[in-house]
């Protein structure tokens, strides 16, 4: 035989280079190469409206009873607040209170009402608040403000939609005094390293009465009331209601319920 080696090695390569050009071309033709068939999503089935508890929802406030909450105060006691006609009314005198169960990342469902007859301005015109993470007594943990925004201006960081003095809600979509409104939440809690450092901040995203009002937001910390915010380590932690100390008439909630993530 006399075959060029060069040749041969040659027809080699242009062999090989036409087989992966081929191969890469048949994968660009073939719909079932990015087609993904596990894991299979559970079946969840929803509510006959939006504001109904899916079917794998853990129901916090049914408007029957407070079996799911504590008192912050004193966690050997029930709550106090007030449970009539299916809705639950804030009872200053008693405290912020807590659920029971602690969450780590969620979703969550939640509807408020300031009363029609609310007086009081700014911050003292039915002041509540949803914490996202309760992370001590008091008004420790990450607080969604809850207030009267309709047409009450206070320090835009500190309205209804708010993450308490931290991030501006992206539109004011609040209704007036009497009616109910809703929160929908994605909250995913912040991480910690061993040595109590921060792993990965909290973010949140949040609905109300189905407008985007926080955009997966990357909180800074805590919100507090003084000073600028910062993290302390914590795990899985209550949602907290707040019994906000001004002198306006009590707000009420309703139709409460939790999807962990
Ligand atoms: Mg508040």
């Amino acid at each position: 035989m006399n075959q060029n080696p060069c040749r041969s090695k040659f027809l080699c390569l242009a062999s090989l280079f036409f087989l992966a050009a081929n191969t890469a071309s048949a994968q660009q033709r073939d719909p079932k190469l990015t087609e993904v068939y596990s894991p299979v999503p559970p079946v969840v089935t929803s509510g006959k409206t939006n504001s109904d508890p899916p079917s794998d929802a853990i129901v916090l406030f049914d408007g029957k009873n407070l079996d799911q909450w504590e008192s912050v105060n004193d966690s050997t006691k029930p709550a106090t607040w007030k449970v009539a006609d299916g809705i639950i009314t804030v009872d200053k005198t008693g405290g912020n209170i807590r659920t029971k169960q602690s969450f780590l990342d969620y979703q969550l469902h939640i509807e408020w009402r300031i009363p029609e007859n609310i007086t009081g301005s700014g911050q003292a015109r039915g002041n509540s608040g949803v914490f996202l993470a309760s992370t001590g007594a008091g008004d420790e943990g990450y607080e969604l403000q809850v207030l009267d925004s309709y047409n009450n201006p206070t320090y835009v960081n500190g309205q209804a939609g708010s993450i308490y003095k931290q991030a501006i809600p992206l539109a004011n979509a609040c209704r007036k005094p009497g009616e109910w409104q809703s929160y929908d939440v994605i909250w995913k809690a912040p991480r910690f390293n061993e040595d109590g450092s921060l792993k990965s901040p909290a973010t949140v995203t949040v609905l109300q009465n189905g407008v985007l009002i926080q955009d997966h937001y990357e909180l800074s910390g805590q919100t507090l009331y003084i000073g600028k915010p910062f993290y302390k380590a914590h795990g899985a932690s209550p949602i907290k209601l707040q019994a906000h100390g001004d002198k306006s008439e009590p707000i009420s909630y309703k139709n409460i319920w939790v999807r962990p993530l």
